[in-house]
């Protein structure tokens, strides 16, 4: 098929765009679609200070435009959209965007995740000047202060207990009186003399948007109906992560999450489809681990892709018998 690529990628955080400067640079030329979120997570945050290789921190955005010129420099097609279907049944695999479909023999799915967000107008303007959903991006910015974090999971408990390493206290808000996460995450957050709970509480508000800055948050008691102030310096979202994988249910194997399982590497339930970043893995969630698995699936694709070439350049039996080479 004239018009079939060798591999598109979906997805333009780190891992998608690592992916796509490996598929370049082994003459793979690449077609990358960018997503809804051009960028991804990191063009929310502000100072990016544990990626390799900046040693003043660089911010967020600048980061991902260095990628993206990179991976644009060695031949990434890229096209600012999302994919609004793909089908994975079909061979060559299908990808439809804005009317057109293309095709593919390898895919790489770099949709990544979304931090969940408690939804209030507030906790929006505030991001990136305060509110976080990241403790290890933005942690070290809290050293000495008063923060808070939202949720009673696993996660919240990790953002927690990782926080005091930095902050002069942790106040984690949780709207139940029992928290959700392991048994042993708990006991290390409730021994954690830096940790104390607040209760049946939620969010209504983070002070003060009028600043531009965070100053506290105004909590309901949902059994009191009483409404305070906590004052803080800092807030962490922990309410959990949602992967992109909309596009792909039914299609590929997704753990209970809803995060794609991958197979040794980055293969996934379907041949030739491969996983990279955030979107297939809701442990690590950085950065530099994204841009790692990137790349491991750029490998894996062109792996697959010899392997394809060469199951189709060796003659079957009968063709040998026949005293041909029949090449597809
Ligand atoms: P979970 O869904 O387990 O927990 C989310 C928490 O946030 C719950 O306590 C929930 O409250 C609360 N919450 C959800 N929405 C809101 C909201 N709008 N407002 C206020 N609170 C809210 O997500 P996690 O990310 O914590 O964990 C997901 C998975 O990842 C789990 O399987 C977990 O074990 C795993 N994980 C493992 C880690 C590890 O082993 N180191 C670290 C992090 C995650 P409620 O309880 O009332 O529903």
């Amino acid at each position: 098929m004239a018009d079939t690529r060798q591999v598109i990628i979906l997805g333009s955080g780190t891992a998608g765009l690592t992916a796509a400067i490996y598929a370049a640079r082994a003459n793979l030329s690449p077609l990358l679609f960018e997503g809804a979120h051009p960028g991804g997570q990191l063009t929310i945050t502000t100072d990016v200070e544990n990626y390799p290789g900046f040693e003043e921190a660089i911010l967020g955005p600048d980061l991902m435009k260095r990628m993206r010129a990179q991976a644009a420099r060695f031949g990434t097609e890229l096209i600012t959209a999302p994919a609004e279907s793909v089908n994975l049944k079909a061979s060559p695999f299908e990808v439809a965007s804005h009317g057109k479909t293309y095709r593919s023999r390898a895919l790489i799915i770099a949709t990544g995740a979304v931090a969940k967000l408690l939804g209030i107008s507030s906790e929006a303007k505030l991001m990136g000047h305060g509110v976080s959903a990241c403790a290890t991006c933005d942690g070290y910015f809290f050293r000495n202060q008063r923060v808070l974090v939202v949720g009673g999971g696993d996660t919240a408990m990790e953002e927690a207990n990782f926080l005091t390493k930095f902050a002069s206290h942790v106040t984690v808000i949780h709207r139940r009186d029992e928290l959700r996460a392991s048994k042993i995450m708990q006991e290390r957050a409730i021994a954690n003399p830096k940790i104390s709970f607040l209760w049946d509480s939620i969010v209504e508000e983070v002070l003060d948007s009028g600043e531009g800055k965070v100053t506290g948050v105004k909590v309901q008691n949902l059994k009191t109906g009483h409404t305070t102030v906590v004052p803080a310096e800092g807030l962490f979202i922990g309410i959990g992560h949602q992967p992109n994988t909309a596009l792909f249910e039914g299609q590929l194997e997704l753990d209970p999450n809803g995060y794609i399982r991958t197979f040794g590497g980055t293969r996934t339930s379907v041949p030739g489809v491969f996983a990279g970043g955030d979107v297939q893995d809701s442990v690590y969630r950085q950065a530099v681990t994204a841009a790692g698995t990137g790349c491991m699936a750029a490998l894996d694709a062109e792996r697959y892709l010899e392997e394809l070439k060469h199951a189709s350049n060796t003659p079957s039996p009968a063709a040998a018998t026949a005293g041909g080479t029949k090449r597809a």
